[in-house]
């Protein structure tokens, strides 16, 4: 019963200093978030010891009594976060939910049609190196060259040329929203089965700003971690009894064995935070600054200084820096916004001129400084930041920058009183 810090001072001494990075800087990872106070607690405790193979009533183990109850607050409260009839609680991470989904709609050697990894799309959704571009023919749909939007009847012509067993809606970088109901209509038309990947913008879903994908795809897939702010993890939704039994036998025993009851719990505390007024008010925080972050990398200084957006602005949690035409590189604008005190990743952009590790552009996300308490006062004073430090380059008062990035960080504290956790 020894403390961490007792039993393993090295370990003790990450948990403090990552503590510290995350209260010192700016974190602007799209697909970063803060789980409560009360996820840490549900996700840190004695249910990670329990062994619970199978589902709610149907265990393979003994002693399932109480992560029983856990795991199904944690399928009541998706369904009804979501309105969908049925959910799957236990994928451990955003990936095997997708592997989970593939094997359930599709046999190896079928073929699947989503958005271009270069373009948006996620490694699950047919990279060649992912078990997706392995197992599956994969083809792609791609973003108009001028706009950069996705263009339905770009979608719906590979659908007719590849005629794929599934076809995948849903992105890591990409800006704007999807028209759920054409996807559909065009998967309909050729017979395929639509699948849903909406673990970007699943909190935004939840909170009525972003369409729900449920009413219109035979499958929906979610991360926890992202938008809703909950523990690492996935899960999946669908509104068909067939395909949800399927789905059932696909991640347990097709993908995964004993589910992580520790984190399904935790899940369950993230879906009952989403459902509440404090949470949409968030999601609001979180789109509003999202466009001012746009906002000022559109200004007339930032565009001189070969800095933009692509398609223009946002209707999301994230922006995606343009900056082909500017001196700073993806790479070396990650390093300077590091250097002021944010935290943001390079990013390749549709049709890079610039080789895969170097990108011209940036992915900028607001969620996690929204958890934190940022409104929009908070917000355009990092978005100048951000144009200050891209606009002049290595001609940035890098120190100034980072006081005001430092004077953000502590006016709003994270996880106050925490010591370690
Ligand atoms: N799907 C999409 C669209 C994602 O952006 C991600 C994460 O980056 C995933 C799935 C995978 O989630 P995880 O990292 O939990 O495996």
């Amino acid at each position: 019963n020894e403390p961490l810090e007792t039993v393993d001072p090295e370990i003790a001494e990450v948990l403090k200093n990552e503590l510290g990075r995350q209260r010192g800087t700016l974190e602007m990872i799209a697909s970063e978030n803060f789980v409560p106070r009360a996820v840490l607690e549900a996700q840190g405790s004695v249910l990670t010891n329990k062994y619970a193979e199978g589902y709610p009533g149907r265990r393979y183990y003994g002693g399932c009594e109480f992560v029983d109850v856990a795991e199904d607050l944690a399928r009541e409260r998706a369904k009804s976060l979501f309105g969908a009839k049925y959910a799957n609680v236990q994928p451990h991470s955003g990936a095997s939910a997708n592997a989970a989904v593939l094997s359930a709609i599709a046999e190896p050697g079928d073929t699947i049609l989503g958005l271009e990894l270069a373009h948006g799309g996620h490694l699950t959704h047919g990279m060649k190196l992912n078990f997706s571009g392995k197992l599956y023919r994969v083809a792609s749909y791609g973003v108009d060259p001028e706009t950069f939007l996705i263009d339905m009847d770009a979608v719906r012509q590979q659908a007719l040329e590849h005629r794929p067993k599934v076809i995948i809606a849903g992105w890591s970088a990409y800006p704007r929203t999807l028209d759920f109901a054409k996807f559909r209509e065009i998967a309909d038309e050729v017979g395929a089965t639509l699948w849903v990947d909406m673990a970007h913008f699943a909190g935004l879903v939840a909170a009525g700003l972003y369409p729900n994908p449920v009413p219109h795809a035979h499958v929906v897939s979610s991360t926890v971690h992202k938008t809703i702010g909950g523990p690492r993890s996935g899960f999946i939704l669908t509104n068909d009894l067939e395909l949800y039994k399927k789905l059932n036998s696909n991640v347990f025993p097709g993908q995964q064995g004993g589910p992580l009851m520790h984190v399904i719990a935790a899940k369950a505390t993230a879906f009952k935070l989403a459902a509440t007024d404090e949470f949409a008010d968030r999601q609001v925080r979180t789109l509003s600054g999202a466009k001012l972050v746009a906002d000022a990398l559109t200004t007339e200084a930032s565009r001189a200084a070969g800095v933009d957006v692509l398609t223009g602005g946002t209707d999301v949690h994230l922006v995606l820096a343009d900056l082909r035409s500017s001196e700073l590189d993806g790479q070396q604008a990650e390093d300077a916004l590091h250097a002021v005190g944010i935290t943001v990743n390079r990013n390749a952009v549709p049709f890079d001129p610039r080789p895969p590790m170097v990108t011209s552009g940036l992915r900028i996300g607001t969620p996690a400084l929204a958890t934190r308490g940022f409104g929009d006062a908070e917000f355009a004073e990092v978005a100048d930041i951000i144009a200050q430090t891209l606009q002049l380059g290595a001609g940035a008062d890098v120190e100034a920058l980072k006081a005001r990035a430092t004077a953000l960080a502590e006016a709003f504290p994270l996880y106050p009183g925490l010591e370690t956790w």
